[in-house]
């Protein structure tokens, strides 16, 4: 027997548009005993069918919806077919790289769950109670719909702390993964920490934008080899991307030494030469203050900053934030430069992070031309039902 969520009237509104969340506030009453994680019926305030969806008496987010459809039964063979379905849809990305997102939670009707691949490890995050209580079932359907068994657990311990979940990371299934797992994306090879790196280890999110960038170094090389600067460079991703486009130099800033060690790791992996990089171990927006005393200048400049605004409370102290590096980058930005400035932060919507950039090359005093929006690639898809899933957006500039 199912137990049952009623709702509240007119909360039945953002159900029949199929946007897979239910707020606590939402729910009238709660029919039957459902444990954490169980599959729920939910119906309207009249008593009318709505979805099946799997209960989080903890979480304010109190339900997030498997299904629409009164005929759908929530089991092995359900969940098994969705993990099926979406790792197919990444297969036209194979080529490109074997670092892969193959499963983006709500956006692949899997609701807290995500499952990325780094070659022959894959790495997995339950945020959710639904999806926790059918990890075992989810885990098998992924080994099964990849041939690959060795699965490491990364579920974020913030996120899980919500759904009432204790922190959980580990093997899963399979062998421990090695120290270091070796990627090639776009012709680069990288190595991912899976065990304590960002995320599940790389920014997956990212790939598109990083051959984006190659693609401008190389642009810019035509003429003469340009000077590129890569703010919050992480492990490396756009400074490597540069110069295999043909940057003449990289100079690369982030905070964390143990990004930077594993950054010059890629970076003599790879082959490039010494001399071609800089590696900074500095926050960036003093970096930015003494690179403009010194009277610097580059032709290609990336910020991929990390989250500023963790929620809706934090948009004014972020907004300040994102204006702050945007700015003293545009600074110093030659004429003919490209920008590519990026915000991962959910709370600042695509609008919101143009306005503030507007405002950066306002104060700068330059003419810059707006030429893409950037955003995460196709293996980070957004489902249209539910526009919260979108985080990563970026801009590219061109400076007059
Ligand atoms: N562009 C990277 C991902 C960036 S993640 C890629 O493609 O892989 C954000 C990075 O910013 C992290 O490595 C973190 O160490 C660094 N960071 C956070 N705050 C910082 C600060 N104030 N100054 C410099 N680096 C910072």
């Amino acid at each position: 027997m199912h137990g049952e969520l009623i709702l509240r009237p007119g909360k039945e509104r953002s159900l029949r548009r199929r946007h897979p969340w239910i707020y606590d506030t939402a729910v009238a009453r709660v029919v039957g005993k459902p444990a954490r994680g169980a599959t729920v019926a939910v119906r309207g305030a009249d008593g009318a069918w709505l979805a099946w969806a799997a209960y989080s008496p903890d979480s304010t987010l109190r339900a997030r919806c498997w299904s629409f459809a009164e005929s759908s039964r929530i089991d092995a063979d359900w969940l098994t077919a969705r993990v099926r379905a979406a790792v197919a849809r990444r297969a036209p990305l194979a080529p490109s790289s074997d670092a892969l997102r193959l499963v983006f939670g709500e956006a692949d009707e899997l609701p807290g769950f995500v499952a990325d691949r780094y070659g022959g490890q894959l790495v997995v995050q339950f945020q959710a109670a639904g999806v926790d209580a059918q990890r075992e079932i989810l885990a098998a359907a992924l080994a099964d719909a990849t041939g690959t068994d060795d699965i490491y657990e990364r579920s974020d311990s913030a996120t899980r702390k919500r759904e009432g979940l204790e922190p959980a990371a580990g093997v899963l299934r399979g062998n421990e993964p090695p120290e270091l797992v070796p990627v090639t994306e776009h012709g680069v090879a990288y190595r991912v920490d899976v065990r304590r790196g960002h995320k599940t280890g790389f920014y997956i999110d990212q790939r598109d934008n990083r051959l984006r960038v190659q693609e401008l170094a190389q642009r810019l090389a035509a003429k003469a080899a340009p000077r590129v600067l890569n703010c919050f460079c992480y492990t490396g991703g756009f400074s490597l991307a540069a110069a295999r486009g043909g940057a003449g130099n990289v100079l690369s800033i982030d905070s964390s030494a143990d990004a930077l060690a594993l950054a010059r790791e890629h970076w003599r992996l790879n082959g490039f030469a010494a001399e071609r990089a800089e590696w900074r171990e500095a926050d960036v927006f003093e970096a930015l203050r003494a690179l403009q005393r010194a009277g610097e200048r580059f032709d290609l400049i990336v910020l991929d900053p990390p989250k500023f605004a963790s929620s809706h409370h934090h948009v004014d102290r972020a907004a300040r934030a994102y204006k702050d590096i945007n700015l003293n980058a545009l600074r110093l930005l030659a004429p003919g430069g490209y920008l590519a400035t990026f915000s991962c932060s959910g709370a600042i919507d695509v609008d919101l992070f143009q306005k503030i950039v507007a405002g950066a090359v306002a104060d700068a005093q330059v003419d810059c031309q707006l030429l893409q929006r950037l955003a995460a690639g196709e293996d980070h898809p957004l489902s249209m039902a539910h526009p919260e899933g979108e985080y990563l957006k970026g801009l590219l500039l061109r400076r007059l």
